[in-house]
C-alpha cells in the first residue's frame, strides 16, 4: 500500500516539523527547499514555551535546552543601562507551561531539524525552488525551477514571508499577490561572547533610546544574540547575508557612532561580534482564513501570517500551526480496519473538512500577534524626547503590575495544547 505523498515546500521552521508529524502519521512527506544546502542562516530565535512544547513532540526540546540557557528574567533599561524594570517571570515558565523560553542560534536549530528528518528517513530535497502549483480535486502538482515537477496528494506551503506557494494559491483564487510591507524599521544583528557585565543573569534585555532599540538574549551559556532596531525610510532587503570582514568594520563604526553613550556592554558586543547582518523588517496585511487554503493546498507559518519579530512569536506560531494542522489529519495505518475510511478523508472533501477549520482556528490568533508585533516595534523605537519619556513611563508602569505581564504570557504560552 503506498502512503499518500505530502509535498512540503520550505525546510525552515515549520517544514521539518510537519515532515516529522506526517511521517509518523503514516504519510510520505517530501520536504523541498530552494537553498542548495540547508544550515547557515540569520542570527537566532527565542523559542518560547508554546513553541518548545511542539519541538518536544518531535523529540528536539531536550537538545535545544542542552544547547542554550533557559531565560530567567526580563530586564529593561534606558540606553545608558539605567534599569527601568526587571522581573524573574521567565524563570517560572518551565513549571507553569512545561517548557522554558530559550534562545538558540538559528543555524544550530536548522541543522537539528534537518538531521531529525534524515534520521526519520524523510526525503529532503535541497535546491528545489517552487515556481508554481496546479491542482485537481484529488491531487496537486508542484512545479519547480528547471522544469521539474512532483505530484502528491496535498501540498503545504511553508516557504516563508515571500512564499511562492502563497502567490500561486492567491493567483489560482483570482487574487493578485499582496506584497510584504516594510514596517519602517531595520535591524542590525549579531552574535557575540556574552560581556562580563551581562553574565550573571540569563535575561532578555531591552535598552530603549531615541529612535533606537537594542535587544539581547543568551543563545548558549557563553554567547549572546543582539539586535539594534532603528527607524529608516529606506527599505532594506532581508537577504540574511552576513557582512564580509571589510563591511563588518564599517558597520561597527556606524553602530558605535549611533550608540555613543549607551551601555558599554552593547558596544562591547558590537565590537566583538562574530557576524553582523542587517535586514529590513517586513510583515503583510492579514489574509482571510478562506485564502489560506485551496482544494489541495494549505499555508502555514510565515507563508500565511508573516510577522515582524518584536513579540518573538513568528517561529513559535509556526510550530503551533504544525501541531494543529497535523493533529487534525487522519492517522493512516494500512493494518487498521479503518484504513479505507481514513484515506477517504483525503479525498475531494479534504479542504472543507481539515484545511478550512485549521485556517479558521489559527487566523484570528496569528493576525492579532502580527498586529501586536508591529505596534510593539513602533512603541519600542519611539522618536523624540516626549515620546521616549512616555514609552519609558509605560514600561515602568507595566513592571509595577507584574500580574498583568503574567496574564499576557499566560494567553500565549499555555497554547497549543490547553484546549485539547
Ligand atoms: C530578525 C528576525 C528575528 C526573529 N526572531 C524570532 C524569535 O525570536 N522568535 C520567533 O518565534 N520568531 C522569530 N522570528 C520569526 C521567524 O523567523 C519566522 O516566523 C519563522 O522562521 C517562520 O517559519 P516558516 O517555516 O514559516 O518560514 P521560514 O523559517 O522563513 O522558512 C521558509 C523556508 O522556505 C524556503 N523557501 C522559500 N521560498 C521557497 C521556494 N520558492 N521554494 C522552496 N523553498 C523555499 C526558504 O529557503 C526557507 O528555508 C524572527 C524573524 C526575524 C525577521
Amino acid at each position: 500500500m503506498t502512503s499518500p505523498t505530502v509535498l512540503i515546500i520550505g525546510c525552515g521552521i515549520a517544514g521539518p516539523v510537519l515532515g516529522n508529524f506526517y511521517k509518523r502519521k503514516g504519510y510520505r512527506p517530501i520536504v523541498f527547499d530552494k537553498v542548495p544546502e540547508l544550515g547557515d542562516a540569520g542570527a537566532s530565535l527565542m523559542l518560547m514555551s508554546n513553541g518548545l512544547k511542539v519541538l518536544n513532540l518531535v523529540g528536539l526540546a531536550e537538545a535545544v535546552k542542552a544547547e542554550s540557557t533557559p531565560l530567567a528574567a526580563f530586564w529593561d533599561a534606558k540606553s545608558t543601562g539605567e534599569v527601568i524594570g526587571q522581573s524573574d517571570l521567565p524563570s517560572t515558565f518551565a513549571d507553569k507551561y512545561r517548557q522554558p523560553a530559550v534562545g538558540i542560534r538559528r543555524t544550530t536549530l536548522n541543522l537539528m531539524l534537518k538531521k531529525m528528518l534524515l534520521d526519520l528517513d524523510v526525503e529532503v530535497r535541497e535546491g528545489w525552488e517552487l515556481i508554481d502549483i496546479t491542482e485537481t480535486d484529488e491531487s496537486v502538482t508542484a512545479i519547480f525551477d528547471g522544469g521539474r515537477s512532483v505530484t502528491g496528494s496535498f501540498l503545504i506551503g511553508c516557504d516563508g514571508i515571500k512564499a511562492a506557494s502563497r502567490r500561486s494559491l492567491l493567483r489560482n483564487q483570482g487574487q493578485a499577490e499582496d506584497i510584504p510591507v516594510f514596517t519602517g524599521l531595520t535591524q542590525t544583528a549579531g552574535i557575540s561572547e556574552t560581556p562580563a557585565a551581562l553574565r550573571g543573569l540569563a535575561a532578555m534585555r531591552n535598552w530603549y533610546g531615541d529612535g533606537v532599540h537594542v535587544i539581547s538574549y543568551p543563545i548558549t551559556p557563553t554567547q549572546t544574540s543582539w539586535a539594534v532596531t532603528q527607524r529608516e525610510t529606506q527599505e532594506k532587503e532581508e537577504t540574511w547575508r552576513p557582512y564580509r570582514p571589510d563591511e563588518m568594520t564599517e558597520q561597527r563604526a556606524q553602530l558605535s557612532s549611533l550608540l555613543e553613550g549607551w551601555d558599554p556592554s552593547i558596544l562591547k558586543m558590537i565590537n566583538t561580534s562574530e557576524r553582523i547582518i542587517k535586514f529590513g523588517l517586513f510583515d503583510r496585511e492579514e489574509l482571510k482564513p478562506s485564502k489560506w487554503h485551496s482544494k489541495r493546498c494549505v499555508l502555514v507559518g510565515d507563508a500565511a501570517h508573516p510577522t515582524s519579530p518584536h513579540l518573538g512569536q513568528g517561529a513559535n506560531q509556526a510550530f503551533e500551526d504544525c501541531f494543529h494542522l497535523s493533529h487534525a489529519m487522519p492517522f493512516l495505518d494500512p493494518n487498521s480496519k479503518d484504513y479505507a475510511e481514513q484515506l477517504a478523508l483525503l479525498g475531494p472533501g479534504l479542504s472543507e473538512a481539515i484545511f478550512k477549520p485549521f485556517a479558521e482556528k489559527r487566523q484570528p490568533r496569528t493576525a492579532l500577534l502580527v498586529q501586536g508585533a508591529r505596534a510593539q516595534g513602533n512603541r519600542r523605537v519611539a522618536t523624540g524626547s516626549g515620546a521616549c519619556k512616555e514609552r519609558d513611563a509605560a514600561i515602568m508602569e507595566s513592571y509595577a503590575n507584574l500580574a498583568g505581564i503574567a496574564d499576557k504570557f499566560e494567553s500565549l504560552l499555555r497554547e497549543p495544547f490547553q484546549d485539547l
